[in-house]
């Protein structure tokens, strides 16, 4: 790929040779925390031609980044509350990721709003979409994506006949992007090893290096090794979303940003449980609501309330599932019950925050703060505009480091596997018939791998048993899980069921019956032996079942113990972290 050559593999080997780089030498930049917004500070920074270094305390994408609605988006809500600017700048950078950045991660989603007045909500609600599409046109680029229409009710009935006749009046569709949220960060923090960032996941920082005031770098702990190391940087930037004020307590002081966490949960049902050409937008009492296409199945959220309890498994209890399917429930002919529910994720937002406010207010704008020399705080903001947050970020670095620093650039960088993916699209059915491979696994490999497809081509045709789907989650092949442990920094079992593939939240057992098979496939690059084989299934499992039984508890605080039950296969620290 353009800078970095071609694109690095982040399996077992190149992560111990980046441990020892960041053990080694003093880097200019390094990044704690390894979401959307520390990997794009990551990438950004190595853009600029500065040495970087990144720490993930778990897996890459595991925290909120993984847990998100999916959606690149402006957020029409904003424009409702008037906030343009911040609309206009996400909509640019839709069009941005749309078409250059992520053309294979990020695609175009129609939503379709049903009316319940008449003239005066299509009126206002049209005027609202309306300057939403004008705003798409932004530092220009072309939106990328149809302008909206109105509907009458017998068109939006026969687009979404699993609407209740008299749950609308009229509608209209507009287009709206969506991602694949934990593929994205990690195809970023690939991106960024590509151009030269020393990257770890599993590698927790517990405490701060100082020269008098001044950050001098950090503590931290290989976490799989448990072995300790100090990793010297000229400028530390943390972007540890709400973990931001645990960071900020280790510094000492008042902390200069503080960061509340606000539970938002989905819930995935098979698509055909919803007959719709398009995915769903609904006004609730206190936000929306969205019913979002996603493969052979919807995703349907979400929830805002206040979070004070574990962040690394934020627990979805009965009564926020029981609330999303009461308000999607209410405009479907055939309503949902439990029993459609395959899959159930909750996440936290990281808000900055006001003083009592209720959540669903706070701002969604970010912050950056250089509350000491040597170190950055960025927090806030979405996932949308992660790539802003993260040149932000990187401009208050500059601002600290001695010579000049280039501009941000991640705007002419395409991320791994977007180089000569159109063009490998169009050709997919050359390809399935090169491959051996249907068209429609092309496209699925496609959308996942971009132009990057080839090296899962290879691993087929030099062990064509790869080529099998997996028994019991036959949407993803058996190569897909030896590539996630020897390409994509998969460390864990969970790591490859939760997000290099979605298997955890797209089946019904939630990849109970596939953990065997894909522990085993994982054992070859991760050098496993049949004992940690046994231990990787045993552990996803019993993870599952704290999940399942606490989406039976019927408050937060139960909900929150059970999930506890289940120890993490590679526990975090504590909050005993160490003070520099
Ligand atoms: C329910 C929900 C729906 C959302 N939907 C959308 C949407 O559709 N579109 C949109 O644009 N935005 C959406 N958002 C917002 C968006 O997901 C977040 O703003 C974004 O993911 C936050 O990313 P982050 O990198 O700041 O935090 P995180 O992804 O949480 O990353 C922080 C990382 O820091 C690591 N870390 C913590 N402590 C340490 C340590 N001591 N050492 C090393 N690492 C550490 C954590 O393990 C974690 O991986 C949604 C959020 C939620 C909760």
């Amino acid at each position: 790929m353009a800078g970095g050559g071609t694109t690095v593999r982040l399996g077992p080997v190149e992560r111990a040779a980046a441990l020892a780089k960041l053990a080694a030498t003093e880097h200019e930049v390094l990044v704690v925390g390894g979401g959307i917004v520390g990997a794009g500070v990551a990438l950004d920074a190595a853009t600029r031609g500065l040495s970087a270094g990144l720490v993930e305390a778990r897996d890459f994408g595991s925290g909120t980044s993984s847990r998100s609605s999916k959606l690149i988006h402006g957020g029409l809500r904003y424009l409702e509350q008037l906030n343009i600017g911040l609309v206009r700048e996400a909509l640019g950078e839709r069009s941005l990721l749309l078409q250059r950045i992520a053309p294979h991660l990020v695609r175009p989603v129609s939503f379709l709003f049903p009316f319940t007045h008449h003239v005066w909500e299509r009126a206002y609600v049209g005027a609202g979409v309306t300057a939403y599409d004008l705003l798409g046109f932004s530092l220009g680029h072309t939106r990328g994506l149809p302008g909206h229409r109105q509907l009458t009710r017998r068109a939006a009935l026969q687009l979404a006949p699993a609407l209740r006749r008299s749950a609308l009046t009229g509608a209209l569709v507009y287009w709206d992007a969506q991602v694949d949220d934990a593929r994205y960060v990690m195809t970023l923090v690939r991106t960024a090893a590509s151009y030269g960032a020393h990257v770890a996941s599993r590698t927790q920082v517990t405490g701060f290096l100082r020269e008098g005031e001044r950050v001098t770098g950090v503590r931290a702990i290989d976490l799989e090794s448990g072995t300790t190391l100090e990793i010297r940087a000229q400028q530390v930037v943390n972007a540890t979303g709400v973990w931001t004020d645990d960071i900020q307590a280790m510094v000492g002081g008042r902390g200069s940003i503080n960061v509340r966490a606000s539970k938002g949960i989905h819930l995935v049902v098979p698509r055909d449980r919803i007959q719709s050409g398009t995915g769903i937008i609904l006004r609730t009492a206190v936000s929306v609501l969205f019913v979002i296409p996603w493969g052979r199945h919807w995703i349907i959220g979400t929830t805002d309330t206040d979070w004070s309890l574990d962040k690394a498994h934020p627990a979805a209890s009965r009564t926020d599932i029981d609330y999303v399917l009461d308000q999607v429930n209410g405009i479907l002919a055939v309503p949902l019950t439990r029993d459609d529910v395959e899959g159930v994720y909750a996440g936290l937002r990281p808000l900055l925050a006001g003083e009592s406010e209720s959540t669903s207010k706070l701002s969604r704008e970010h912050t950056v703060a250089h509350p000491v020399p040597g170190l950055v705080l960025i927090a806030g903001g979405k996932y949308t505009t992660y790539r802003l947050m993260a040149r932000d970020a990187v401009d208050a670095v500059a601002h600290g480091l001695d010579g000049r620093v280039a501009p941000s650039c991640t705007d002419a960088v395409p991320l791994a596997g977007a180089d000569g993916y159109v063009a490998l699209w169009n050709a997919r059915y050359t390809l399935a018939r090169s491959s051996g491979l249907h068209v429609a696994r092309i496209e699925h490999l496609l959308h996942r791998y971009g132009s990057l497809v080839g090296e899962i081509i290879d691993l087929i045709t030099a062990e064509p048993s790869l080529g099998r789907p997996l028994d019991g989650a036959d949407d993803y092949l058996r190569a897909e899980v030896v590539y996630a442990a020897s390409h994509e920094g998969a460390r864990h079992l969970d790591d490859v069921l939760a997000r290099r593939t979605h298997i955890s939240i797209e089946t019904w057992d939630r990849g109970v019956s596939v953990a065997q098979e894909a522990a085993e496939l994982m054992a070859g690059p991760m050098r496993w032996k049949s004992r940690q084989v046994a231990r990787e299934v045993e552990h996803y499992r019993a993870r599952i079942a704290a999940e399942r039984a606490s989406q039976d508890a019927g408050t937060d605080q139960d909900a929150d113990a059970i999930s506890l039950g289940a120890p993490d296969i590679v526990p975090v620290m504590g909050n005993g972290a160490v003070n520099g």
